[in-house]
């Protein structure tokens, strides 16, 4: 293993990596000098903390390159252009982010190192781990969903708890950052334009969601229907013998999982050679049964059956699984209309998802579009409209989106940005709505304006649901 004992390592970024990064870096003997950009009292509390272990803060000042650095360690969040890379690039100073740090951290001290299942994509990456992870319990495996949410990578690879597999959520920024990682098996679940900014382009981040296929050893998930994740595969350097598995909502071809007659069905892994298909489980054990939720499930049933899991478990797992809320959660039924709350859907993309989801739909929409456009989005959805009901700071951008391509859907246009606002949406979408029809909080845009985050419109919006109802 690499030996950290006297290297002077320099940590990018305090925060939720960078403090934790610190601690155990200094644990394993290194030098450490933390710099952070910010200089504001949540970053002198974390510095105070590490100061008194004796790691060197240094606030205020991201950018330069401490002298003798051998390593950095950065936030996955920094971007590649930022000086302090550059004068790395120079000095021939290698960079790990948090997951490279992590990866190269498994199996010390004689702990068992769990393999991983990674799990990328610009939508559903949260949701199929903990599918995933669902999955991998029942079948008596000892696993985590690990990564944005639940437990961190590096305390399940540094941590107490040992692990016989674990389902990985990785972004685009950690891995561009994570050259070493090779996981067991692993799934871009789609690919659509996000977080350019941060990559430069279109090609440089499918590049680095990419990379989450290099030397995997059993299998390379990919979405049949989003071919770009399919030519990630071709590009891949894999293991001998590691096999690329399409998922697919219609009728999977041999090699691959799909959907027949309301059935999960696997034609990549079938234990009896007498069959040319394995049945896993029903379309409605899973939840929601709504259909990129169904491609989630079928990635996630393919990593676990690519670890060896059992189709019985494939069903127990995904009838376990209860979604985390604010992800297209139905929230009542009022009057024969369904309200459902997909606050979650804070980008197009999301958002074209759960309209897909359902066929008569009064749409609530609007926030913080980040730049976004609404035109193909609306297009896409404009024959499921009864109306649509807009709030937030960027509306406009959609009205005018409808106006051009659903110029016969009724769109109430809400010039309130105030708490209230949500109560008055949901009352507009009711009056808008027909028996049958789903009332959706999909709003294709961040929360910001608004709220403090998508929790708490969520919450506004199941709020004022049940003041209908009352
Ligand atoms: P991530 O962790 O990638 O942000 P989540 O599982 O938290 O993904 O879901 C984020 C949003 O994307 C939710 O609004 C959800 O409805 C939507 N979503 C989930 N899975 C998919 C998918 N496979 N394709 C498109 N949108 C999806």
């Amino acid at each position: 293993p690499f030996d950290f004992q006297g290297k002077h390592v320099t940590v990018a970024g305090l925060g939720v990596s960078g403090v934790p990064a610190a601690k155990v870096l200094h644990g394993l003997g290194a030098r450490v000098t933390v710099v952070n950009d910010g200089d504001d009292e949540r970053a002198r509390a974390q510095a105070a903390e590490l100061e008194a272990l004796g790691v060197t803060v240094r606030l205020g000042d991201g950018d330069t390159l401490p002298d003798g650095t051998e390593l950095i360690v950065t936030a996955p969040g920094w971007k590649p252009t930022k000086p302090l890379f550059t004068a790395a690039g120079e000095a021939g100073v290698p960079v790990w982010g948090d997951v490279e740090l992590a990866w190269r951290l498994r199996g010390r001290d004689g702990r068992k190192a769990a393999p991983w299942l990674a799990v990328t994509g610009t939508n559903g990456k949260t949701t199929t781990v903990q599918i995933l992870a669902s999955i991998l319990k029942a079948a008596g495996l000892r696993t985590a969903a690990v990564g944005n949410i639940g437990v961190s990578l590096l305390d399940a690879v540094t941590g107490e708890t040992e692990y016989d597999v674990l389902a990985v959520e990785l972004s685009s920024y950690q891995l561009h950052w994570a050259p070493s990682l090779r996981a067991h098996s692993a799934t871009v679940l789609n690919l659509a334009p996000d977080h350019l900014d941060w990559h430069g382009s279109m090609e440089a981040y499918a590049a680095d969601k990419g990379r989450v296929y290099e030397g995997n050893q059993v299998a390379c998930v990919y979405n049949v229907a989003d071919k770009a994740t399919e030519d990630l595969v071709r590009e891949a350097d894999v293991e001998e013998g590691c096999r690329a598995i399409g998922f697919t909502l219609g009728t999977p071809a041999p090699g691959q999982l799909g959907v027949v007659e309301g059935i999960l069905v696997d034609r990549a892994f079938v234990e009896d050679r007498q069959k040319n298909a394995q049945e896993l489980a029903e379309v409605s054990d899973v939840n929601p049964p709504a259909p990129h939720n169904i491609a989630n499930a079928l990635a996630a049933a393919a990593l676990a059956r690519a670890f060896g899991v059992p189709a019985a478990a494939v069903r127990d797992g995904l009838r376990a699984f209860t979604p985390d809320a604010h992800r297209i959660a139905h929230v009542a039924d009022v009057e024969g209309v369904a309200y459902v709350d997909d606050s979650k859907a804070t980008n197009t993309h999301a958002t074209e998802a759960s309209l897909a989801a359902y066929e008569s739909i009064v749409w609530i929409a609007g926030g913080l579009a980040k730049g976004a456009t609404f035109d193909e989005l609306v297009t896409g959805a404009a024959k499921r409209l009864r109306g649509a009901v807009l709030i937030g700071a960027d509306r406009a951008l959609i009205r005018e989106a409808l106006a051009r391509h659903a110029p016969e859907v009724p769109v109430v246009d809400l010039d309130r940005t105030d708490t209230g606002a949500m109560l008055q949406a949901v009352r507009e979408a009711q009056r808008l709505a027909r028996p049958g029809d789903t009332v959706l909080l999909a709003p294709a845009c961040a929360s910001m304006d608004m709220f403090t985050n998508y929790n708490k419109r969520g919450d506004a919006f199941a709020e004022a649901v049940r003041e209908l109802g009352a």
